[in-house]
């Protein structure tokens, strides 16, 4: 027995490490870490054998030697369950080094490193993404599309409408920017100054930062609602821009934005033909954003300023909410979409959208994607290929 007894101590100091007053630090586990293909990081280690243990917590740094000084580091996980042996950090920052260390803590206050793991996280492949906001309440219609560029910049079509009970800017748009983490806007495109297209814009303006306002600059009689844009504009601080034919807009070096529409005499046409046209190119893939201009006068005037092979573009934004007098076939048959995608409101009094425009997509071989019918409609593309998200 006496034997035993002094052996007892030995054994215990040859299983864990100890400080100097005799009393047992913790069982340091080994840490191991993969990059998975979402740019995420799994992060694996050995369960503690100690009886006293009482929690791991998982520490990232951008330099290695966290535990020489852990003030550099972020925890990114902590537990007490001895079983919790596997994390994964979707925070670590694409394009550099994330080190990582595991804590070990007993129940006496003291602790063990783990060793330390390194992991590069790739940059994720620039994507170019557009969403076609559903712009429906009761029988409201209108066009908002948000544009997030491969470079992280954030663009706004159009806004929707706006009435007193409800506001596409306040209702939908601003909580899918906050859903985005967006809270900034790098500009802000108004087609033209019908309410179905600014009314939602007014609101915006009014919660988020803006850099760039683009605009028509209808010449005509203005409506109240229009005043209200262009002082909310003035307002707030952001860079007025007249767009107009033949301007490239600065948009990102991954990006080419081109204005199609309207020319420099913007005449005594329709408000709609007065639309903002513009082709978002990005790669092979060409987004050929139409607003509402129509056939007679506008797409025409389009036609006679551009070859089809510049107006060519898989992605279609489908002029004036599918209405009949918009997307007549010579357009079609220049721009050649192989997606198209109707912005309206699904309780529109005008029939929008209507079965002449849908027979003269179904006739072009157009896949089309309806906000009335579809939601919200998002399409990301590398510059290759098309995906949809309905
Ligand atoms: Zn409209």
């Amino acid at each position: 027995m006496r034997r035993l007894a002094a052996l007892l101590p030995v054994l215990l100091l040859s299983g864990c490490g100890n400080d100097p007053a005799g009393v047992l630090s913790p069982t340091p586990s080994g840490l191991s870490a993969t990059v998975l293909e979402s740019g995420a990081v799994h992060l694996s280690w050995n369960q503690c054998p100690d009886p006293d243990f009482e929690s791991y917590t998982l520490w990232r740094s951008g330099t290695p030697g966290i535990a020489d000084n852990p003030s550099l580091a972020t925890a990114v996980f902590s537990g007490m369950d001895v079983l919790s042996m596997v994390f994964t950090d979707s925070t670590a920052s694409p394009g550099q080094y994330s080190y990582y260390v595991l804590e070990t803590r007993n129940t006496s206050g003291l602790k063990a490193w783990s060793n330390e793991v390194t992991v590069f996280v790739p940059d994720p492949d620039p994507v170019l993404t557009v969403f076609f906001i559903d712009p429906t309440w009761g029988s409201l219609s209108g066009d908002a599309i948000l544009v997030r560029t491969p470079g992280g910049g954030n663009y706004l079509i159009d806004g929707g409408s706006s009435v007193p009970q409800w506001s596409c800017g306040t209702d939908v748009i601003i909580p899918l920017l906050d859903s985005l983490g967006v809270s900034h806007l790098d500009g802000i495109v108004a087609t033209h100054p019908h309410s179905d297209h600014i009314g939602g814009l007014v609101d915006v303006l009014g919660t988020v930062t803006v850099d760039t306002v683009w605009d028509c600059g209808w010449p005509g009689e203005a409506s109240d609602l229009y005043e209200q844009f262009l002082d909310e504009v003035d307002a707030c601080g952001a860079r007025y821009v007249v767009a107009r034919r033949g301007m490239t807009l600065d948009w990102g070096q991954d990006l080419t934005v081109r204005v199609l529409h309207p020319a420099s005499n913007l005449g005594s046409g329709s408000m709609n033909n007065a639309s903002i046209v513009l082709m978002v190119s990005f790669g092979d893939v060409n987004v050929l954003l139409a607003g509402d201009l129509e056939t007679a006068g506008g797409e025409e005037s389009v036609m006679s300023a551009f070859s089809p092979f510049e107006l060519r573009a898989s992605v279609l934004k489908v002029g004036h909410h599918g209405s009949s007098d918009a997307t007549g076939y010579p357009w079609l048959e220049a721009v050649q979409p192989q997606i198209g995608v109707i912005e309206v409101g699904a309780g529109n009094p005008y029939g929008h959208p209507h079965p002449e425009l849908l027979n003269r997509l179904s006739t072009s071989g157009t896949a089309v994607y309806r906000t009335d019918l579809n939601g919200t409609v998002r399409i990301e593309t590398d510059g290759q290929t098309v995906n949809v998200f309905p």
